[in-house]
This record gives C-alpha cells, sequence and structure tokens, in this order.
C-alpha cells in the first residue's frame, strides 16, 4: 500500500501534538513530532556544539532526552531551525518516516509546504497567542518550571515571529491546508473535526 500522510502545522502551543497523537491512535498511523527534532538539535548547541554538527551527527538516542521540553531549548531550537544546513540534515529523516507504509502523522511547522508537499490530508492549526500561551505556561508549571504568564507569552510570541519570518521553510499555512483555529474549540471537537476530515479523503 501507498503511504497514507498527514501533514498538521501550526505556531507553539496551538494544540498540533494533541491533535496528532490522538488522531495517529485513531487511524493506527505512526506519529512524528518533528519540533522534538529541532529540540534535540537545540538541547545540543546549549551543549556547546554548532547547530550544523548537531543536525548531522544526530541520533534517535537524543530525542529521549528529558530537558527537550524545556522553555530554553525551544528557544535554542527555533534559532538552530533558522540555518538552512540544519533543515537541510533533517530532510530525509522526515521523507522517509512519512512514506512507511500503514500511515503516519507528521506536526511541525513545514510539513505541509517542504517536507511533505504531496501530503493527502494538510491541516494548520492556530489559536490566540494568548491562548496558546496560556496553555503552554499551564503545562511549564506541572513540570515545575517556575515561569510567569507574561515571560511564556513573550517566549512564544517571539518563537512564532521568528518561525515566521526566516526565509527557510517559514511557518505558514500550505495553499490546500484546512485551517482549524483551536482557540474557543476544546480538544475533544477538535479532534473529531480532524477525524472527520482525514476520514473523507481516505475514502476519497
Ligand atoms: O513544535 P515545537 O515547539 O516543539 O518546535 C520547536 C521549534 O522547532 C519551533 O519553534 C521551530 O523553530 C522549530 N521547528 C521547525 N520546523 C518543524 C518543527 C519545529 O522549524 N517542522
Amino acid at each position: 500500500m501507498m503511504g497514507f500522510t498527514v501533514a498538521i502545522d501550526g505556531p507553539a502551543a496551538a494544540g498540533k501534538g494533541t491533535v496528532s497523537r490522538a488522531v495517529a491512535r485513531h487511524f493506527g498511523f505512526a506519529h512524528l513530532d518533528t519540533g522534538l527534532l529541532y529540540r534535540a538539535v537545540g538541547a545540543k548547541v546549549l551543549e556547546g556544539m554548532t547547530p550544523e554538527e548537531a543536525a548531522e551527527t544526530l541520533q534517535a538516542a537524543d530525542l529521549e532526552n528529558e530537558d527537550l521540553r524545556s522553555n530554553a531549548v525551544a528557544e535554542a531550537a527555533s534559532r538552530a531551525a533558522a540555518i538552512p544546513a540544519v533543515r537541510a540534515a533533517l530532510v530525509d529523516f522526515q521523507r522517509s518516516f512519512a512514506m512507511r507504509a500503514g500511515g503516519a502523522v507528521l506536526d511541525g511547522r513545514d510539513i505541509g509546504t517542504v517536507i511533505c508537499p504531496d501530503a493527502q490530508v494538510k491541516l494548520f492549526i492556530t489559536a490566540t497567542p494568548e491562548v496558546r500561551a496560556a496553555r503552554r505556561h499551564a503545562e511549564l508549571r506541572a513540570k515545575g518550571e517556575d515561569v510567569t504568564l507574561g515571560q511564556v507569552l513573550a517566549d512564544v510570541e517571539a518563537r512564532d515571529a521568528r518561525d515566521s519570518s526566516r526565509a527557510e521553510a517559514p511557518l505558514k499555512p500550505a495553499p490546500d491546508a484546512e485551517e482549524m483555529d483551536t482557540s474557543t474549540m476544546d480538544i475533544d471537537a477538535a479532534v473529531a473535526r480532524a477525524i472527520a476530515l482525514i476520514t473523507l479523503r481516505r475514502e476519497a
């Protein structure tokens, strides 16, 4: 069977991860959180490696690092992600993952535009910066990070601005992506909508 790829893009903390995991579970697809690749690169940069070297030597074990979810790593990831050589080093791994038999969901910033322009389903998930910052703040606090809501909002906005304005693979919806604003939608509604859309395309 040919691969069936679901591309889910959007800014930080819009709900991509939650929707992706639920969709993967529902359809039995494999799931790749591509942000984790950039975070693993960012973590190695914080340890002193150059971004290019970190991307070129990235290994599966690097994705197990427990600190990858921190704000400091997200910031380093976003800086490294603007470097074309870093992005280039991660393309093949993502494309092979997308083509695996049995279907795959990839979530990130450039999946529908650059990594998998031929994906059968493309979603672009957004929410207002305030809603996204509140979600990320709750997550970080639950992990014991001592940050204020204002600080998280500033970080999220700075990261989105950098991700959207970079020359290489900027964050933006593919022309054929279905946009979903989760600001006032609860998670069950967002998941149900994604599942309905994918079901339609699978039957097409
Ligand atoms: O999605 P997450 O917040 O984990 O991503 C961390 C950073 O990695 C993003 O801010 C972005 O700069 C970068 N990224 C990217 N392309 C992707 C996924 C993540 O540039 N496909």
